[in-house]
């Protein structure tokens, strides 16, 4: 599936890659260069995110081992409050915030994660730009949330081995019986 944009550019809508995949347990690679395929890749990102619907996607997520993000907290007004995050680092976090999180890659399934509830992140944009992002509420989660999964984490790695085990459970009983997971209550970073 693609979509034309006023520039000609095709964009993708990626397959998103889902737990257990090996692809989401990587470490992701620093980009070194912020080129086109860089940029094309962010582009996708938000397409892919958008159809989703998500507020937010790490390029593991779409089998790409390297440090970008993109994440839109405000679907309200899309586009409004995009970002699209090259090398995003968390310098500064404070407080704490249950949150109810769901992600892309995880199938049927939310649960509270405990974060920060502040965070200002430190990353650089596609036209080479260093940038700071402070973060309360949801955007501060879901800035965790995508960092996260550039570490080769996910928010099942946050909770106790007996939720993940009982997940692990689950999501077996949903494939043997080739089930489609429900619509998620909440929105899925
Ligand atoms: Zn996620």
């Amino acid at each position: 599936m693609s979509i034309r944009s006023a520039c000609y550019e095709t964009l993708v809508i990626r397959r998103i890659y889902t737990y257990p995949a090996s692809i989401l347990k990587e470490v992701a690679g620093d980009v070194t260069d912020i080129d086109g395929a860089v940029a094309k890749a962010l582009d996708d990102m938000v397409e892919t995110m958008y159809a989703a619907p998500g507020v937010g996607l790490a390029a593991p997520q779409i089998g790409l081992s390297q440090r970008v993000i993109v994440l839109d907290v405000d679907h309200e007004n899309q586009g409004k409050h995009l970002l699209k995050l090259v090398n995003p680092v968390i310098v500064e976090s404070e407080g704490e915030i249950l949150w109810e999180e769901g992600c892309l890659s995880v199938r049927d399934y939310q649960a509270e994660v405990q974060r920060a509830e502040r965070v200002l992140v430190k990353a650089w944009t596609v036209d080479q730009k260093e940038i700071e992002i402070e973060g309360t509420g949801l955007l501060a989660v879901a800035l965790q949330h995508e960092i996260d999964h550039l570490d080769g984490i996910l928010f099942l790695d946050h909770l106790s081995r007996l939720k993940r085990d009982l997940y692990r459970r689950k999501l077996k009983k949903m494939e043997r019986e080739d089930r489609e997971a429900p619509p998620p209550r909440r929105a899925m970073i």
